[in-house]
């Protein structure tokens, strides 16, 4: 493959560079990251007389023109058409340019849509990687390649930064409309589910199912996106899952789920629980958007997002918190979701949905906010509120967050008094229960309640010794 592509670059590309980390120390310059605001990527279906194929352009300044070691705004802007490309396609398509330009030797890109960071390291510069121009013709080249459908291919590369920001906020309209399209429909409403391994390049046991319900955790890939997808390219990343049976409709277990899980990652994940970070959670890649974490001390959750600078209220930074998440593996109380699942109905439903959000940054909060229920907007904690698990937990007291009634629950019977309600269901080895008139009895019995109702000022349990008999 990399003979393929010397007409057009000056650098290797292969699958094999997919991989590539490239360190602040050896970079030559960045694009987007978390030092830029203003940083994204397009991929926009076109009329095939609107664009000229092949055409790689750079808006503003080029790599050769900036200075080293910097971060400089950057939008990508890929614009294609083709008989049969389908508007549907943008999203997925978008996500290619991730795969794509990290084939270049010596280029990392990471993340997705307004989130992107690109690196291109010294060596390649020093080989004659100066401009975007290449990571463009090398983009069209393997899109192309890939996808037969696309008849016509042109790349815009736009580092002017008040261009970039002007097409941003576009930008940012576009992925809001793809994302509101999915959001009124609900996974029983559709005949199957998708996948989508496109990361196994990174992650080899990940495998995304995706939902109408439950989009990618890269934030990506909806529903409607994947299935375009399966559609046109059955041989690609994406492909139809059935959904079989529904095993448990709180958690979101499907047979059809489990065993796609289970087909796509070679036998290693074999349940996967859509909507619940705890038994069996939906693998994590690396590019999810933000990480769901528990918080043993409050019995909460935690959300922290990518951009989040510093330790997030249990002490830990994204960072850490991103490598114990990803990977490609199930971590119980370790999620990595999209911020847009936040708006799913079924968000974490089965741990109790936003009556179990806790913390998060307060830009995400803003971001979401019509997505929380209006009696808990004020009672989940920012970093603007508290700092540390001790101070979430005065705070989520002082502001009665649901949680606190699950602290007492758990709480109260140790202290053994007790109201409880509902289905309760008790197992003591050796009981033995003083009731006037009633002599008292010993031994292994078994209490069960269910159904009942207790309601008591004051409840003693009293072990009997044998020898009192
Ligand atoms: Fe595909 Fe999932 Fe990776 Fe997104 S996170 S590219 S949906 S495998
Ligand atoms: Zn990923």
């Amino acid at each position: 493959m990399a003979s393929s592509f010397k007409d057009i670059c000056p650098v290797d590309v292969g699958p094999v560079y997919e991989g590539e980390r490239i360190r602040g120390k050896d970079m030559q310059l960045e694009f987007g990251g978390p030092n830029v605001k203003y940083k994204f990527e397009l991929v926009q279906v076109r009329d095939a007389k609107e664009i000229e194929d092949g055409k790689v352009s750079v808006v503003g300044p080029d790599i050769k023109d900036l200075q080293q070691g910097g971060s400089y705004p950057l939008g990508i802007l890929v614009e294609v058409a083709g008989a049969q490309v389908e508007k549907d396609l943008e999203g997925v398509l978008e996500r290619r340019i991730h795969e794509f330009t990290n084939y270049i030797e010596g280029v990392m890109h990471l993340n997705q849509r307004y989130d992107i960071w690109i690196r291109v390291s010294q060596s390649s510069f020093k080989k004659g990687l100066n401009s975007l121009k290449y990571v463009g013709n090398v983009l069209a080249r393997l899109y192309k390649a890939e996808f037969p459908i696309i008849e016509k291919i042109q790349v815009t590369y736009i580092t002017d930064p008040e261009k970039v920001k002007e097409m941003y906020e576009k930008a940012l309209k576009i992925y809001e409309a793809r994302d509101a399209r999915a959001r009124g429909l609900r996974d029983e409403d559709v005949e199957e589910f998708y996948g989508c391994v496109l990361c196994q390049s990174f992650a080899p046991t990940h495998v995304c199912i995706i939902t109408p319900n439950r989009v990618s955790l890269c934030g990506s890939i909806n529903w409607f996106d994947a299935r375009a997808a399966a559609r046109v390219d059955p041989k690609g990343p994406n492909f139809k899952v059935e959904k079989g049976e529904l095993l448990d409709p709180v958690v979101g277990e499907y047979s059809g789920a489990n065993a796609a899980a289970k087909e796509k990652s070679l036998g290693e994940v074999t349940r996967v629980y859509l909507y619940s970070m705890f038994g069996h959670p939906h693998t994590s890649c690396g590019c999810f958007e933000a990480i769901a974490f528990y918080i043993p001390e409050v019995d909460g959750v935690g959300i922290v997002d990518r951009n989040y600078q510093g330790p997030a209220v249990n002490g830990l930074p994204f960072s850490t918190m991103a490598n114990q998440t990803g990977g490609g593996k199930q971590v119980e109380g370790f999620l990595g979701i999209a911020i847009e699942y936040m708006r799913s109905p079924k968000f974490l439903q089965a741990d109790g949905g936003w009556n179990r959000v806790v913390w998060m940054p307060s830009y995400v909060k803003e971001r979401v906010l019509d997505a929380i229920p209006e009696n808990l907007r004020d009672k989940i904690a920012t970093e603007k509120d508290v700092s540390s698990t001790a101070e979430l937990k005065e705070f989520l007291k002082a502001k009665g967050h649901p949680v606190v009634e699950h602290w007492k629950a758990v709480e109260a019977p140790a202290a053994a008094e007790a109201t409880a309600e509902g289905e309760a269901e008790m197992t003591v080895p050796e009981l033995a229960i003083p009731v006037e008139g009633v002599p008292a009895i010993g031994g292994g019995i078994q209490l069960i309640f269910k159904n009942v109702k207790i309601r008591a000022d004051k409840l003693i349990i009293k072990r009997v010794e044998k020898s009192k008999k």
